[in-house]
């Protein structure tokens, strides 16, 4: 078999690297639903089909909020503010959230602790290169630097050592192509949550990477993977950032809140975020995935007002309604649950009320350097002992290179 170095070489763009599907002669086949059985596999025609067939009043309504980038001063004080522990998914526990953490300025005591809260730590890169090109063309040792690096990093750093670390997402939603996906899988991460697909209803269901992808590679110049990977993709749909969607004219969607550039007031968020629930919730229930940056929250008090009350609004007025994390929403649809069923459902039950003390109360506050990262002293603060250099791509563990 020719190297992929030669493949991407021969049917890439010229200037982009990017490889197009139709002449990929490996490409991925279209979604065969005979072969592709859960729990490992699933997919559909058009990426619509609810998990199980089961019929869209007994799916529970799964939301997930997710957040990105380094988890700090600037932003412990929100997060604490949201998952407040009073509000309740309907089994009782508390709300969840998914965090996909980069590196720099992370820290590592505050994601031990969002860990041992019952939220979901994933990757979000090292060194979040705002050479937005890079992770549209970085190779798969590339990818395995920046991202199975940034799992050493918060194993170590956060003290997680249950092997929870299972999701990427790349800076900039900027797909690597095949590159990314070999490199998952051969890091045995579980899910990707980077490619967009465009507004649609009804939207989509997360599905696997085993077939071809039920929606076009949606976005400027972007790398979507061509070939047959054995990840799942949490797909972002986007959002409806119309305030009246029956009257307004189109408008493309949004797959991060904070680039739905239209919502300027309270009250327009809180449209909006009601006129997606419905659309998901009146549709076929695929989750509803609410993608922010903390600052977009932090610096519009007026959002978060509105983001706050209409969470609360949602769990007061539905049974049905939970907000889990990315890894409890491929559990379920592994093992698709009615609504009854899933008030006892395991998998959603865990760390369901999380009491006790932190890991540390003072976290050792390292001040660090890195050949790597030159002219730099960067603080890093961690529950566990201070390394010698502040990690990064080619010294992840901090210990020394390589
Ligand atoms: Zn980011």
């Amino acid at each position: 078999m020719p190297s992929k170095t030669y493949l991407c070489a021969h049917f890439s763009h010229p200037s982009s690297g990017i490889v197009d599907i139709e002449n990929d002669p490996n490409r991925a086949p279209p979604c065969d639903e005979s072969v592709c059985q859960l729990p490992d596999c699933f997919c559909s025609e058009d990426g619509t089909t609810i998990p199980g067939n089961l019929p869209a009043k007994d799916v529970p309504m799964m939301i997930t909020i997710t957040f990105d980038d380094a988890i700090n001063n600037n932003n412990i004080d929100l997060y604490k503010e949201i998952f407040n522990g009073k509000r309740k998914n309907p089994n009782g526990c508390d709300i969840k959230a998914t965090y996909f953490v980069s590196h720099k300025y992370t820290n590592y005591s505050a994601v031990q602790e969002t860990h041992r809260k019952g939220h979901e730590v994933a990757v979000h890169s090292i060194t979040h290169n705002d050479e937005e090109r890079f992770w549209s063309n970085a190779t798969v040792d590339d990818w395995a630097k920046e991202m199975a690096g940034m799992r050493i990093i918060i194993e170590k750093y956060a003290n997680i050592t249950d092997n929870s670390v299972v999701g990427v997402r790349a800076p900039y939603l900027r797909v690597g192509g095949n590159n990314q996906f070999t490199m998952m899988e051969e890091q045995a991460f579980l899910y990707d949550s980077t490619i967009t697909a465009p507004l649609s209803n009804p939207p989509l269901w997360p599905y696997t990477m085993y077939f071809r992808m039920p929606h076009r590679c949606h976005g400027n110049l972007q790398s979507c993977p061509t070939r047959s990977h054995a990840v799942w993709e949490m797909v972002m749909n986007e959002l409806d950032r119309r305030e009246d969607p029956t009257n307004d004219e189109y408008l493309p969607g949004c797959a991060m809140v904070d680039s739905c550039s239209n919502i300027l007031t309270g009250d327009q968020f809180y449209n909006f975020l009601n006129h997606n629930f419905d659309r998901h919730y009146d549709q076929n229930r695929a989750p509803l995935g609410l993608y922010f940056h903390a600052a977009w929250l932090k610096n519009n008090p007026e959002f978060l007002d509105a983001f706050l009350y209409w969470i609360d609004e949602v769990l007061s007025n539905h049974n049905d309604v939970y907000f889990v994390t990315m890894t409890q929403v491929i559990q379920w649809i592994q093992n698709p649950r009615t609504t009854n069923e899933v008030k006892n459902f395991e998998p959603w039950r865990e760390k369901c009320v999380v009491e006790g003390q932190p890991a540390c109360w003072v976290p050792h506050s390292c001040k660090l350097t890195s050949k790597e990262v030159p002219g730099e002293t960067i603080n890093l603060q961690t529950c566990v002992r201070c390394p010698n250099n502040y990690p990064w791509v080619n010294d992840p563990t901090g210990d020394g290179f390589f």
